[in-house]
């Protein structure tokens, strides 16, 4: 098992998002109970059933994004310096978390049809072709990528031809890996998209068959960058992973009624969320010698890519609405569990 070094993490960033109101909720006349204070990398809640002032509170994080944040900035902060190291040789993971309609997919996809409006994964894309473009006439690179999901701590390969579910296995050094996964070659962003929209095609396929949203599973979209380099003398070889992660939904189930099949899956996805929160904190605080990876398949998986040199950033997404008040505190929280103090 891996142990932590005594050291505080320099390299895990949490920030935190807040979505626009919905034209809905602006015609309902919701109010705002989640404030942004940019400058001061602020986020301010108020409880809605209580009076002004006593029953306001702040959390801090390395960054915060208002409603007016764009995309391309989002990506620049975020996530522009872990594509970076992953071409330098480095692994590294970004994480979208929040409840169900807060904004996950659209920070991690976004639209992609729409320049301004693509998110963080088609922005990858393009930072790391564009790199290859640049430094390709004298390093050899060849990038493969790889989509799962994780549902019911069940694998499932969304671009495999036949058999999607799969296995983890630990190799004889103690890698953790997943048997038999898909690794598309992809030569260029038009090659890489597609492998992105076929698997997202697969993935509500799946969802439909097995009577799920895929807001109840985590999907990972994996891409590992090798560059072979030459000195004149000899090669050398770099290898960088990038994991890029829209997680299941973090709404507590207890609230929704579930019952049976569905709230076995829920405490699943609970179990797995807060395994994660566990890992990430213990990685920040840097006191633990015990890094509690294998409590869940996601964190079994992330090893590799989590701690040690890579870099991590967790963009905690919320709602500003007061009926959403519950669940951003409860965002807020973990976000700020996770946070480097
Ligand atoms: P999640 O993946 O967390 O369930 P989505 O990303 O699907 O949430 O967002 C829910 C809805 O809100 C979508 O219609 C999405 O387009 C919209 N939305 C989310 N974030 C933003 C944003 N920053 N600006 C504009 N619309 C947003
Ligand atoms: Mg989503």
């Amino acid at each position: 098992e891996a142990r932590g070094d005594g050291r505080k993490s320099e390299t895990i960033k949490v920030v935190f998002r807040v979505r626009p109101l919905s034209s809905k909720e602006k015609q309902n006349g919701c109010k705002i109970a989640t404030i942004v204070h940019e400058k001061d990398g602020v986020i301010e809640i108020r409880d809605p059933s209580g009076s002004e002032g006593e029953t306001s509170k702040t959390f801090t994080f390395d960054a915060v994004f208002s409603e007016n944040s764009t995309q391309r900035h989002i990506y620049d902060v975020c996530a522009a310096p872990v594509v970076k190291s992953v071409l330098e040789g480095y692994n590294g993971t970004v994480f979208a978390y929040g409840q169900t309609g807060s904004g996950k997919t659209h920070t991690m996809e976004g639209v992609t049809s729409n320049m301004s409006l693509r998110g963080i994964i088609p922005n990858a894309f393009e930072q790391i072709f564009d790199h290859i473009a640049l430094n390709g006439s004298y390093d050899k690179y060849l990038v493969r990528a790889s989509y799962f999901e994780i549902y019911n701590e069940e694998i499932i390969d969304l671009l495999a031809k036949s058999s999607p579910r799969l296995e983890l296995h630990e190799s004889d050094s103690g890698a953790v890996f997943v048997k038999d996964l898909t690794g598309v070659v992809v030569k260029s962003v038009a090659e890489i998209d597609n492998v992105l929209q076929k698997g997202k095609k697969n993935r509500s396929v799946g969802a439909t068959l097995m009577n799920a949203e895929s807001s109840r599973s985590h999907s990972i979209f994996s891409i590992v960058v090798e560059c072979c380099s030459n000195d004149g003398q000899k090669e050398h070889i770099r290898v960088g992973k990038l994991n890029l992660v829209d997680l299941a939904g973090s709404e507590r189930q207890s609230k929704t009624g579930a019952t049976g099949e569905r709230l076995k899956e829920a405490t699943k996805i609970n179990l797995s969320l807060s395994a994660l929160g566990n890992v990430i904190s213990a990685l920040v605080d840097g006191k633990s010698n015990h890094i509690p990876y294998r409590d869940s398949k996601l964190t079994r998986i992330l090893q590799d890519s989590l701690g040690g040199n890579t870099k991590t950033v967790m963009c905690a997404n919320a709602g500003p609405a007061d009926y959403n008040y519950e669940e951003s505190l409860s965002t807020l929280r973990y976000a700020n569990r996770a946070k480097n103090i």
